[in-house]
């Protein structure tokens, strides 16, 4: 019997670095196995490395090329009146304060690894309702949060904030650039 408990009023107290997705099947969405990183430098050519083996007769005929997709599986601390807890959050909730899929998310991190304590601190000190469900499996640590919603109207996913960030640091360096060209 999975109860669900709710949080109404809770503090985001940090986000766990160690913890940000997972990879699936793209097609039936079953765990696949990370891939290995030799020390970080090759990370991104081993990305169609081991693909899924219940669809990959499929994949082979249909000539789909990567099958695997990144999923969030946050862990957050998140703060009650009185204790500190720590709650995984996985894809559904996650995108709400994230603000775009985890692939799209990666896609700025490999480029600039500082975007993900950058996405920490924006996360830090947000009041959010959650809605907790004990975990299935026994061996899970953590509460799982099926529902994150933010309190502020002022809340603004990460990804929203980052991409802002980012075009202002582009625009910039035009500037920059058309400036030092006259
Ligand atoms: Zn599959």
């Amino acid at each position: 019997m999975a109860e669900e408990v709710r949080l109404p009023f809770c503090t985001i107290v940090s986000l766990h670095r160690s913890s940000l997705w997972y990879h699936v099947c793209k097609s039936c969405e079953r765990v696949l196995p990370e891939l290995r990183n030799s020390g970080g430098k090759h990370f991104t050519s081993m990305e169609n490395g081991e693909e899924c083996h219940h669809c990959l007769g499929n994949l082979l005929k249909n000539g789909i090329g990567s099958s695997r997709k990144r999923v969030y599986r946050l862990l957050l601390s998140v703060a009650t009146e009185d204790k500190v807890m720590v709650v995984v959050a996985f894809d559904r909730a996650a995108r709400v304060l994230m603000g775009c899929s985890a692939d799209d998310f990666y896609k700025f991190v490999s480029h600039d690894p500082s975007v993900v304590e950058l996405a920490g601190k924006l996360l830090e000190g947000h009041m959010v309702d959650i809605v907790l469900k004990h975990p299935k499996s026994g061996h899970a640590q953590h509460m799982r949060a099926t529902s994150i919603l933010p309190l502020s109207c002022n809340f603004q996913p990460v990804f929203q904030t980052i991409e802002k960030a980012y075009a202002k640091i582009s625009n910039n360096i035009c500037l920059v650039g058309s400036s030092l060209m006259h």
